[in-house]
C-alpha cells in the first residue's frame, strides 16, 4: 500500500474519532430539533444493561446516561445524596437538576446496587414531572424463571413505552431492531477481536470511543460509523511496539476518564476491558425471527451474556471469567480497577486479587473517579508496573 493510501485511511480514521468524540461527550442529549430521523423522542437509562432494541422499536432514541465526567460543576446533587455514594449517581442526578437531561422522554434506573436502586426515588423526589422507571432485572439468573422473569419485566416496558409515544410497539419492529443490535454487536466483537490480535492498530482509548460514541448516536448512525472505522484500522499501519498486554477491569458502570485510559495506553497494550460492558452484554446473536421478540432478547440476557459484579451468576464465578478472559487474549497481567465508593466494584477487586495471587499473575490495582483531573502519580504507578512486566517477561 503507497504512503499517500495509508495516510487517507489514517486521517479518516482521526476524522471518526473525532466524530465519535463529539458525539459521546461534547454533544449533549439530542432534543426534538436534533433528533436523528425515524425517533419521536429519547430515552435515558442508567447502566449497566438495558434492552436498547424496545425503545428503538417504539421510536425512542436510547441514550446511556454515562455521568458527568471531569467537567461537570456540582451545584445542586451534592445537597442531596450522602458524601458516601459514587460519583455516577451523584452526577446523573446533577445533571437533572440542571437541566441537562430534561429532553429525556423517559429515564430508568435499574437496582443494580444500592446507590443505584435509590436514584429512581431521588429523582422522582426532586424531579416529579420527569419521573424514573426502574427495570428489575434479576441480580441471580440461575433460578429457572428468570428468563420468564425478565420476558414480564420487558412486557412491562414495552406496555409503558407504548403509553409514552401513543402507539403500539409491534413484534414486527422488534423483530427489526434486533436485526440491526445484532449488526453493531458482531462489528463491535470485530473491534475486539482487533484489540486481542493486533492491538497496535487500535488502542483502548480509540475502541473505548467508538463503542461510547453509541450511546448516543442512533444504532443506523453507530454502524456506519463502526463500518467505515474497521476499515480504516484494518489498512493501517502502526509499527507494534514493546509493551505488556494487559487486561483492564472495573470499567463496567461508572466510566473512568479517558485521560486515564489514554495514560494505560501509553505504555501497555490493552488487549480486552469490561468498559461499557452493557453495550456489548449480549455475546451471540439473538435469534432473528423468533415467535415471539421479546422472549428472544430476555432468553439471550440470560443464556448468552457476558459478566460483571453486579449480577450474580453461579455459571460465571467471579474468579472463573476473569481467568478465562485473561487467556483469551492472552494477557500477561491485569489491571483491578474500581469507581471510588463502588460497593460492587471494589468487592470483586478483593476477590480477583485473592484469584490472581494464587494463580501467579502479576496485577496492579488502582482507584479512579469519573471527576479525576490529575493523572501524574496513576501515570507513575502505570509506567513502572509496565516496565517490571517486561523486565519479569524478557
Ligand atoms: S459505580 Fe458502583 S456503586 Fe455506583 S451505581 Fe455503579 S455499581 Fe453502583
Amino acid at each position: 500500500m503507497s504512503a499517500e493510501i495509508a495516510q487517507d485511511h489514517e486521517a479518516s480514521f482521526t476524522a471518526i474519532l473525532e466524530q465519535c468524540h463529539t458525539a459521546a461527550v461534547d454533544a449533549g442529549i439530542p432534543d426534538s430539533h436534533s433528533l436523528p430521523e425515524g425517533f419521536s423522542g429519547t430515552l435515558g437509562y442508567f447502566p449497566v444493561y438495558f434492552p436498547d432494541e424496545i425503545a428503538h422499536a417504539a421510536g425512542l432514541l436510547p441514550v446511556n446516561i454515562l455521568g458527568g465526567g471531569n467537567k461537570l460543576e456540582m451545584k445542586h446533587a451534592d445537597a442531596r445524596m450522602g458524601s458516601f455514594v459514587c460519583s455516577i449517581c451523584r452526577s446523573t442526578t446533577e445533571l437533572g437538576l440542571n437541566g441537562t437531561l430534561q429532553s429525556l422522554s423517559a429515564f430508568v434506573t435499574h437496582p443494580i446496587c444500592d446507590a443505584a436502586k435509590h436514584l429512581a426515588g431521588i429523582w422522582s423526589r426532586n424531579l416529579p414531572d420527569q419521573g424514573a422507571e426502574i427495570l428489575y432485572l434479576p441480580q441471580n439468573p440461575n433460578s429457572p424463571g428468570a428468563a420468564r422473569y425478565v420476558a414480564a419485566e420487558y412486557q412491562r416496558l414495552r406496555a409503558e413505552l407504548a403509553r409514552k409515544v401513543g402507539h403500539p410497539i409491534s413484534d414486527a419492529a422488534i423483530r427489526s431492531s434486533t436485526r440491526l443490535y445484532n449488526r453493531k454487536r458482531r462489528l463491535m466483537r470485530d473491534l475486539y477481536q482487533i484489540r486481542r490480535d493486533e492491538p497496535w492498530k487500535l488502542s483502548c482509548s480509540e475502541s473505548y470511543m467508538l463503542v461510547r460514541a453509541g450511546t448516543r448516536i442512533s444504532c443506523e448512525q453507530h454502524i456506519e460509523l463502526l463500518e467505515q472505522a474497521l476499515d480504516a484500522i484494518r489498512h493501517r499501519h502502526v509499527v507494534a511496539q514493546d509493551k505488556p498486554r494487559v487486561l483492564f477491569v472495573g470499567g463496567f458502570c461508572e466510566q473512568p476518564p479517558l485521560e486515564m485510559l489514554e495514560t494505560i495506553d501509553d505504555v501497555c497494550f490493552v488487549v480486552d476491558d469490561d468498559l461499557l460492558i452493557g453495550q456489548r452484554w449480549l455475546t451471540e446473536d439473538v435469534p432473528e425471527d423468533a415467535g415471539d421478540p421479546v422472549w428472544a432478547l430476555a432468553e439471550s440476557y440470560i443464556q448468552r451474556s457476558n459478566a460483571s459484579p453486579v449480577q450474580h451468576d453461579e455459571r460465571k464465578p467471579k474468579d472463573q471469567y476473569l481467568m478465562a478472559m485473561l487467556r483469551a487474549a492472552n494477557a500477561d497481567a491485569v489491571i483491578l480497577t474500581a469507581a471510588k465508593f463502588c460497593e460492587p466494584g471494589l468487592d470483586d477487586q478483593l476477590f480477583w486479587s485473592k484469584d490472581l495471587d494464587e494463580a501467579g499473575v502479576q496485577y496492579l490495582v488502582l482507584e479512579f473517579e469519573e471527576k479525576m483531573t490529575s493523572f501524574e502519580q496513576m501515570s507513575m504507578q502505570v509506567e513502572t508496573f509496565a516496565e517490571s512486566l517486561l523486565f519479569a517477561l524478557a
